[in-house]
C-alpha cells in the first residue's frame, strides 16, 4: 500500500483521504491553517478561524449527487454530519411545482442541508477517528522531485518528465509515493511545477464571473419561513438562493455579475440588499429571521477554471495529481463543487486500485483520461451555463433580449418545471447531476412540451423588475 500525502484538509482533501485510507493506504493530510475544528457546531460557526476556506460562512448546499455518493462510499461521514445536526432534505420538496406527494424513488433527490462549518468540522472528526494524520499549520511550498522518469516512446524529445517523490513544506521535505493536491481554487500548482521544470498546465477559464451577496439567518421557531419556495430564482440582473441549513438556520444569497458596478456598490448596504431580496416573490418573510452573519458576506470573481497537467496522451509529471477545485472549479451558483470533488476522489481511488503507485506513468495517464471522460462533460456544461447567464445579465442591463437556442431551451424547461412535476424531476435531476437525468430529459413527452414553449419563452423578458426598476429599488 502507498504512502500518500494529501495537501489541504478541507472537504475535498478529507473525502479523498478517507477513501484512500479505506483502501489501506497510509495517508497524511497537510493543512496550512493551524486551528483545529472546535468540538461543537455553534463554536465552529462563530469561532473557527479558517482563512484557507473563505467561503466557510457563505451559502452552501451539496447536490443530491454528492449525498448519493457519500452514502454509498462514505456512510460514516453522512452519519456524523447528520448526528451534528445536518438536515436530510429533499430538493424537490420545497419547490412550488411539486403539488403531489414525494414518491419512494424521489429519495434520490435527498441531500444534507447544513452550514459549511458543520460539514467541515464533522468531516475532520471522521477523518481523525479513521486514523488519518492531519498535520495543521504546515504549508506546502513546492514539490520534491530529485529524478525524472521515462514516458513511453513516441513522445518525442521531451520523453523524460519529473517524478514527484514528496513536497517541500514550512517544516522541511516530506516524502510520498503519491502527492494529491487538494488545495482548492487558490492552488499554487503552476508555480510549483515551473520550479521543477514543468511548463504551465493547459488552463481554460471563464473571463467573467459572479459575485455572492450572502447572509445567514436563524428562524425564531426553528422552522423555515414558508412551506413552498424555489431554492433558486433568476431575474434579469440578479439571482436569489434560499437555502435551508441546520439548527433552524438558512441563508439568502443574491448573485450578480462581478463587473456590474452599479449593483455591486449598492448591495454592500443591508437596506439595499434587503430591498433587492424583496423583489423576489415570497422572499420578504425570509428576512424576518435573526441575522447570524455580520452584514452582507461578499465574494467576487466566482467563475469556472480547469487545469490539466497532461496532454491527452502523455503526462508532464508523475507522482502528483490534482483533485477537486485544484483541478477544476465551477461557479458555485450551480452548487457542483462538492459533488464533482467527491466524484473525482472516487476516480482517483479506482485508478489507484488498478495501477498502484509503482506504475507511476500508468497512474497519472489513466487518472487524466478518467478525469477527462467522467468530469470533463460536467465542467463544459457548467461553463456554458456561466457564459449564457452572464450574457443574459448583460442583455438585461442593456435593455435588450438575450437570444440563444441552447439557453432558450434551458429556460423553457425551467418554465415548465414551475408547474409540471415531471419536468421538475427532470430539471432537478440534471441540476443535481443524477445518473438518470439524461433519460428523464429526453422522453418524447417532455421534449415536445419544451419545444412547444420555445416561442413564448423567446418573446418573454426574464421575470422581475426592469434594470431601471432594480436600480431605483437599491439606490441609497
Ligand atoms: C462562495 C462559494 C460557495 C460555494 N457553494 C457551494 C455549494 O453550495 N455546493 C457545493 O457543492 N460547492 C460549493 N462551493 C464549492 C466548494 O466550496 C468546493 O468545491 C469544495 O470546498 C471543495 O474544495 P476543495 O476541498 O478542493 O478546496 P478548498 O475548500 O478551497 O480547500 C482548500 C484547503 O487547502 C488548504 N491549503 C491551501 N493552500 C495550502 C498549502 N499550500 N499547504 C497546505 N494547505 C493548503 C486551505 O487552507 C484549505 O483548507 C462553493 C464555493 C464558493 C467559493
Amino acid at each position: 500500500m502507498a504512502r500518500i500525502l494529501v495537501l489541504g484538509a478541507a472537504l475535498g482533501g478529507l473525502q479523498t483521504a478517507l477513501l484512500l485510507a479505506q483502501d489501506g493506504h497510509d495517508v497524511t493530510v497537510l493543512e496550512r491553517d493551524p486551528h483545529p475544528a472546535p468540538p461543537d457546531t455553534e463554536s465552529a460557526w462563530s469561532h473557527w478561524r479558517r482563512p484557507g476556506i473563505p467561503q466557510l460562512r457563505l451559502t452552501h448546499l451539496p447536490l443530491a449527487r454528492w449525498h448519493q455518493l457519500a452514502e454509498a462510499h462514505l456512510p460514516g461521514l453522512v452519519r456524523e454530519m447528520t448526528a451534528s445536526g445536518a438536515v436530510r432534505m429533499n430538493v424537490l420538496a420545497p419547490e412550488p411545482a411539486l403539488r403531489g406527494p414525494l414518491l419512494p424513488v424521489d429519495e434520490r433527490f435527498d441531500t444534507l442541508a447544513a452550514r459549511r462549518s458543520l460539514l467541515e468540522s464533522a468531516a475532520t472528526r471522521v477523518a481523525e477517528a479513521a486514523g488519518i494524520r492531519i498535520r495543521r499549520g504546515i504549508t506546502c511550498r513546492g514539490l520534491h522531485s530529485p529524478r525524472s522518469v521515462r514516458i513511453p516512446c513516441g513522445a518525442g524529445p521531451g520523453s523524460r518528465v519529473p517524478q514527484v517523490t514528496g513536497v517541500e513544506t514550512s517544516t522541511g521535505t516530506l516524502p510520498a509515493d503519491l502527492v494529491v493536491d487538494c488545495t482548492g481554487r487558490r492552488s499554487q500548482l503552476p508555480s510549483w511545477l515551473r520550479a521543477v521544470g514543468v511548463p504551465d498546465p493547459i488552463e481554460e477559464s471563464g473571463r467573467r464571473g459572479f459575485t455572492y451577496y450572502s447572509r445567514y439567518f436563524r428562524s425564531a421557531d426553528g422552522a423555515l419561513p414558508t412551506d413552498k419556495f424555489p431554492l433558486v430564482a433568476e431575474h434579469g440582473s440578479l439571482g436569489l438562493l434560499r437555502i435551508p441549513a441546520d439548527h433552524g438556520t438558512y441563508s439568502l444569497c443574491l448573485i450578480g455579475r462581478s463587473d456590474d458596478q452599479e449593483v455591486r456598490h449598492a448591495l454592500r448596504d443591508e437596506r439595499a440588499w434587503s430591498a433587492a431580496v424583496r423583489l423576489f416573490p415570497g422572499a420578504d418573510v425570509w428576512l424576518d429571521g435573526e441575522p447570524i452573519t455580520d452584514g452582507i458576506q461578499i465574494m467576487a470573481g466566482l467563475t469556472d477554471r480547469k487545469r490539466t497537467l497532461y496532454d491527452t496522451e502523455h503526462p508532464s509529471v508523475t507522482g502528483l495529481v490534482a483533485v477537486g477545485d485544484a483541478w477544476a472549479f465551477t461557479t458555485p451558483a450551480v452548487g457542483r463543487g462538492l459533488a464533482m470533488s467527491l466524484q473525482h476522489s472516487l476516480v482517483l481511488r479506482d485508478v489507484l486500485r488498478k495501477t498502484g503507485t509503482a506504475h507511476a506513468v500508468d497512474l497519472v495517464t489513466q487518472f487524466a483520461r478518467a478525469t477527462r471522460d467522467d468530469l470533463g462533460p460536467v465542467y463544459r456544461q457548467t461553463s456554458a451555463y456561466t457564459r449564457h447567464r452572464i450574457a443574459e445579465m448583460d442583455a438585461h442591463a442593456a435593455g435588450i433580449p438575450y437570444r440563444n437556442p441552447e439557453w432558450t431551451r434551458a429556460k423553457a424547461l425551467a418554465a415548465l418545471a414551475r408547474h409540471n412535476a415531471d419536468a421538475l424531476r427532470a430539471e432537478r435531476a440534471a441540476a443535481h447531476l443524477l445518473p438518470d437525468a439524461h433519460d428523464l430529459l429526453h422522453t418524447p413527452a417532455l421534449t415536445d412540451a419544451v419545444t412547444r414553449l420555445l416561442p413564448d419563452v423567446e418573446q418573454n423578458a426574464p421575470p422581475g423588475p426592469t434594470r431601471a426598476g432594480l436600480l431605483k429599488t437599491i439606490a441609497p
